[in-house]
């Protein structure tokens, strides 16, 4: 296994690659959501390239850059086990040199859901994953459900900038107790940790009523609400069921396919999860070919 510090040595190396190129970015602080991406990458492609690299342009000044996890000896090894070819991890330096002033900015789909509370943030992802799509050039480039909006955003950049690549989407990864498992969770009090698993239960009930027939949006997204406000510790963002493409809102009853996204704070630390309704579409297959797709 290599692991690249330089764009000029990424280059060198991508350069002689043949077959196919599976790439996984990543933040680090790995844990088994990333590894399922880095295990599906590697059964996939001659080669698997993943990319380590804490993005300042996605965090706000208010959030957490300067104490987000960082385990990159762990993360290597861990990597090194699991198949893994390359790790490129670059200095923010080499990312965004001084003089640095080109965004990719993707216009409707991230306005809403994290997009409205966090301003700017989805301008910082697009931005460097087309930087890491054009520096790794992958064949196919592995995302987790985990983070469904940031699916929606990319295939939208990937379709409008015209990457040859394809787009895979791998499910979320849980916790025993059903919580998906998160780089942030280690931010989580005993207290909120037990607490925390509720966003999964509200999902679950969601989706069990969606099985038993329900349809009427309002009522879905009542029924999630009701589950997180048994929860003194939890408060709610925004509990949204909306097309899986465009993120818009239902607003009537439908059998087409919706995505239910749950964000909500426990205490300083923001919390993430969604499920696809039918929840039959919440595999590998279902998943890729429904979020971000245009119906
Ligand atoms: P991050 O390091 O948080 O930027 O995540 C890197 C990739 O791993 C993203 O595509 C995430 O959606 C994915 N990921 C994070 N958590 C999980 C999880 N629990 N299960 C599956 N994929 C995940």
């Amino acid at each position: 296994m290599q692991v690249i510090e330089t764009i000029e040595a990424l280059r060198a190396a991508r350069r002689i690659l043949h077959g196919r190129v599976g790439v996984v970015p990543t933040m680090g602080a790995l844990h088994e959501g990333h590894l399922s991406l880095a295990r599906l990458a590697r059964a996939e492609n001659e080669t698997v390239i993943v990319t380590i690299f804490v993005n300042p342009t996605q965090f706000a000044a208010s959030e957490d850059l300067a104490k987000y996890p960082r385990t990159l000896a762990q993360d290597i090894a861990t990597l090194e086990a699991a198949g893994v070819d390359v790790i490129f991890t670059p200095s923010t330096d080499l990312i965004y040199p001084s003089g640095y002033q080109t965004y990719v900015e993707v216009e409707q789909v991230t306005q809403r859901l994290e997009g409205a509370i966090r301003p700017g943030h989805f301008r910082g992802v697009a931005t460097v994953v087309a930087k890491l799509f054009n520096l790794t050039q992958p064949t196919t480039a592995y995302f987790g459900q985990k983070d469904a909006q940031q699916v929606v955003v990319i295939r939208r950049m990937a379709a409008d900038l015209n990457f040859p690549l394809e787009i895979t989407v791998c499910p979320t990864i849980r916790e025993f107790d059903g919580l998906a498992m998160s780089s942030r969770n280690v931010y989580l009090s005993p207290e909120q940790r037990i607490a925390a698993p509720a966003l999964c239960r509200a999902m679950i009930a969601a989706a069990e009523t969606y099985e038993a027939g329900e349809r009427e949006p309002e009522r879905l997204r009542a029924l999630a609400a009701s589950v997180l406000a048994a929860e003194p510790l939890i408060e709610p963002e925004y509990i949204s069921l909306a097309h899986p493409a465009t993120l818009v809102e239902a607003e009537a009853a439908t059998n087409d396919p919706l995505l239910l996204s749950l964000a909500a704070r426990l205490g300083t630390t923001r919390l993430l999860d969604n499920i696809l309704l039918p929840a039959r579409l919440n595999d590998r297959q279902g998943l890729t070919a429904t979020l971000g797709v245009p119906a």
